[in-house]
């Protein structure tokens, strides 16, 4: 697999041929199951989650609705502090701008914290491609860049490996990034663990220039704060002479009063623990202490054209807990690659085609890749009503309509493959209208239903592939309420 999304199929394609993997499956069962129970224990401990929650998502809400004026005061805040801030549009200016910075600093090699927005807009191949060689060093991402893979999780990105396939990676694969895997590396994880340390220690010690994200962005006094479990985003965060962090512009809070919500739900939703073990902060540059240079690219990539849809900006709320990939039977099933893109899940089948459109075929799909269980709306600590907005995105597949494109108003047309579902629905907006109509359809029905078949023919084919046909009852429920109440009714007078 190549270090880009580009190219994947469309949802049901990938999940296909995912679910067949019997070892990915039980890799993801393993893991997501221990992860939700750990999640549910902590979230437990506390009273008050409910008002936590609520606090949260009015927060965000909040920010959102003034995000131009608090984006405005980090910026101020951050360039007082001796920082620089710079303005991407899109992925491809974002890209532009960190090479830039990094290629004017004459090094060719930057280490990297975990970054989703990185990720998002493909820094790690544009730096390639311009003779710059990117280290990951979060332990997961490292897996996954050394397997020339791709994430497939928010908080595990190799969720989808297991230790003795980790082991065989670092063999194979550690020598052509660095320091090679010690000899006779065993698949215990706390070997395993020595010799990532190992191999990282030395690129921390060589780096001139990080590159980071950032969970918040705290605009009162421009703080940048990413939290982490592994102390490698803190050395990537004071060890090198510059540090350029790319973060998506929702990422903005207020104040640190807001800020000390989000420490208390975040941890107990992502990892489970009460705090997370490290909280790096900081503040544009310091004298003698930690980089030199602080530069902040921010990302919008789609963001106010998301922000621009009343009920699908609720997305803009995530704060990358991940809680809501660990309790979806879709993604249990299917796997984080079957998503095509950094944000895997239902967190991803919303934010996704909302990024990038609706345009090709797998984003399209996306909206589709989901029960409607609304488990994930349950976990999701700032209470993102991820089936609302699922079903609002099925019905802009569908049926097309306006929404905004780089700013503008557009009217986008159906996406293609939908004409029998367009045609099923108009069908029965009309049967409805017609109660007789309805009535008459629901009698006949039922006296035809020792024909129903165990499958649809024609566009109900795939619908009734994975799934029974229910069984149509012998007396409409119409006619069941006529005669039952009816006889009651007759019995009181
Ligand atoms: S949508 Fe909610 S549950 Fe899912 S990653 Fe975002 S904040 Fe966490």
């Amino acid at each position: 697999m190549s270090g880009t999304y580009l190219g994947m199929p469309a949802f049901p394609t990938a999940a296909a041929s995912a679910t067949r993997d019997g070892q990915l499956r039980a890799n993801l069962t393993h893991a997501t199951h221990t992860i939700r129970d750990k999640r549910a224990r902590a979230v437990a401990e506390l009273p008050d989650w409910a008002l936590l929650r609520e606090a949260g998502a009015a927060i965000k809400d909040r920010t959102l609705r003034h995000l131009d004026g608090y984006l405005e005061r980090l910026e101020a805040a951050v360039t007082a502090a001796g920082g620089q801030v710079h303005w991407a549009e899109d992925a491809e200016a974002a890209n532009r701008i960190v090479t830039d910075l990094v290629l004017a600093t004459g090094e060719r090699e930057v280490v990297k914290v975990k970054s989703m927005a990185t990720q998002e807009i493909g820094l790690n191949a544009a730096l390639e491609r311009a003779g710059v060689r990117a280290y990951e060093t979060d332990l997961a991402e490292l897996i996954v860049q050394l397997g020339d893979d791709l994430p497939s999780h928010i908080l595990v990105p190799a969720i989808h490996r297991n230790r003795t396939e980790i082991r065989d990676i670092f063999r194979e694969r550690m020598a052509e990034w660095g320091r090679a895997a010690p000899e006779g590396l065993s698949d215990r994880p706390a070997d395993l663990a020595e010799a990532a340390r190992l191999h990282l220690r030395q690129k921390f010690l060589d780096a001139k220039v990080a590159v980071s994200g950032a969970n918040f962005m705290v605009a009162e006094t421009g703080t940048m704060v990413v939290v982490e479990s592994e102390g490698n985003g803190r050395m990537c965060l004071t060890l090198p002479e510059t540090l350029i962090s790319v973060v998506g512009i929702e990422k903005v809070v207020p104040s640190w009063r807001d800020l000390e919500v989000f420490l208390q739900l975040l941890p107990r939703s992502s990892t489970a623990e009460r705090m997370n073990p490290y909280t790096s902060m900081w503040t544009g540059t310091t004298d003698d202490d930690g980089p030199r240079a602080f530069h902040l690219v921010l990302l919008d990539n789609g963001r106010t054209d998301t922000l621009a849809d009343t009920v699908g900006r609720q997305a803009l709320r995530c704060i990358r807990c991940s809680a809501c990939l660990n309790v979806c039977p879709v993604y249990e099933r299917a796997g984080g690659h079957a998503y095509g893109s950094a944000y895997p899940g239902p967190i991803g089948a919303i934010l996704t085609p909302q990024l990038r459109g609706v345009g090709s075929e797998l984003d399209a799909s996306l909206p589709y890749a989901s029960s409607l269980c609304g488990a994930c709306y349950e976990v999701c600590p700032v209470a993102i009503d991820i089936p609302e907005v699922l079903v609002h995105l099925r019905e802009r597949v569908v049926e097309g309509g306006e929404v905004t494109r780089n700013g503008r108003r557009v009217r986008i047309r159906p996406a293609r493959g939908h004409a029998a579902e367009r045609a099923a629905m108009r069908a029965a907006r009309w049967t409805l209208d017609h109660p007789g109509v309805l009535r008459a359809g629901q009698r006949l029905a039922g006296r035809m239903r020792g024909l129903q078949p165990r499958r649809l023919p024609g566009p109900g084919r795939a619908w009734t592939a994975s799934r029974d046909l229910p069984p149509l009852p012998a007396e409409p429920f119409r006619e069941w309420w006529r005669r039952t109440r009816g006889e009651q009714r007759e019995a009181g007078r």
